[in-house]
């Protein structure tokens, strides 16, 4: 788009070539162009379907001024990336549009480092963007592939299906707690070891693509725990025309979470969002091979529910008796 040139109108192309542009580093296959041209070009495995997701982080909104651009740069991406593996797609590369209020070389070669180390090691290259003045604003879009038919759609979960989650849910939620200076979080009195690994899973997510790839196919709906477990399964009842219950005690609980009182741990578990792992569901004849899968894949999965005829989402005991849980998810426009 034109714009009228400012003063600094090299500036763009200059931020552009020393820090997204990467001399001798070679792009994987399916990368046929990268940045520099006015399109990429991508090559799909013939055959296979696109998956496209796209996620935005305002500073403000979603980190504070004061994070860490490394930090930054791992987690933009993760959470794209973390869509792609909720879908079951194999990823093909990325592009990233920024607004910055200012050019400042530290902060834009440690968000670059952060960003290219994740990319790297899911070979999802960077393929192009845009870069423009503004309030600090990070947007990727990520691109995928996948056969057609094995994607995770929200849609797809039936009644008997099982309902698995990966990993465990709510460090994250308590280390936005521990940040915040809340009581309850820090009546925990947690040692240093377990506060640090409630701040990782908060800012270092791994998006789960090993897992979500092998589920493809084999798991039916899926959807990536962002904005809290129970919001998020409540999008795939919502799409599929379903209700769940879930066994309270089988969700898996971090050593940190232990500390809280059992209201507030449950609302971490249940309600805790920036969890990135991935929530699906399967018919109980799959058992043995996403067992399997998810000790391939190195993640663990926990079967958690299962899926019924009956609408809603019911949480029960030890007994089997339902139970009403505290809190709820996180919506940005509620
Ligand atoms: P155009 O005017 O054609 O949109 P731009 O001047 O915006 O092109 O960008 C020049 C090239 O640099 C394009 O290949 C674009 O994809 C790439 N690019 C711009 N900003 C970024 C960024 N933040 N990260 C990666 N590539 C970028
Ligand atoms: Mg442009």
């Amino acid at each position: 788009m034109p714009t009228i040139p400012a003063p600094e109108a090299d500036g763009e192309f200059g931020l552009i070539r020393r820090h997204f542009t990467r001399p001798g580093h070679t792009l994987p296959p399916q990368a046929v162009l990268g940045v520099g041209d006015d399109c990429a070009l991508l090559q799909p495995t013939p055959g296979h379907q696109l998956a496209i997701s796209c996620d935005m982080l305002v500073e403000g909104r979603h980190f504070l001024p004061d994070a860490d651009p490394a930090t930054l740069g791992h987690k933009t991406l993760a959470v794209n990336l973390s869509d792609l593996a909720a879908m079951g797609a194999r990823p093909l590369g990325f592009t990233l549009a920024l607004a910055l209020p200012a050019v400042d070389d530290t902060w834009l070669a440690g968000f670059a480092r952060g960003l290219f180390a994740l990319a790297d090691r899911h070979a999802c290259p960077l393929i192009g963007g845009d870069t423009t003045r503004g309030p600090l604003t990070l947007c990727v879009t990520v691109f995928g592939e996948l056969a057609p038919g094995s994607a995770l759609r929200r849609d797809a979960a039936r009644a008997g299906h099982d309902v698995w989650l990966s990993g465990r849910t709510g460090e994250a939620r308590l280390a936005l707690a521990l940040r915040a200076g809340d009581d309850w979080a820090l009546a925990a009195g947690l040692d240093p070891a377990q506060a640090g690994a409630c701040h990782r899973r908060m800012d270092a997510p791994e998006p789960r693509l090993v897992l979500g790839q092998a589920l493809a196919g084999v798991a039916h709906a899926g959807i990536d725990v962002s904005d809290g477990l129970a919001g998020d399964l409540g999008h795939i009842l919502t799409a599929s025309g379903v209700g769940a219950e879930l066994q309270i005690d089988a969700l898996p609980v971090a050593p940190a979470l232990e500390r809280l009182t059992a209201t507030r741990r449950l609302e971490c578990l249940a309600h805790g969002g920036d969890d990135y792992e991935l929530l699906f569901c399967a018919p109980p004849e799959q058992r043995a091979r996403i067992e399997a899968i998810a000790a391939q894949a190195g993640t663990p999965v926990t079967r958690i529910g299962r899926i019924t005829a009956e609408p809603g989402l019911r949480w029960l005991d030890a007994q089997g008796a339902v139970q009403t849980l505290p809190g709820r998810g996180f919506d940005h426009f509620a």
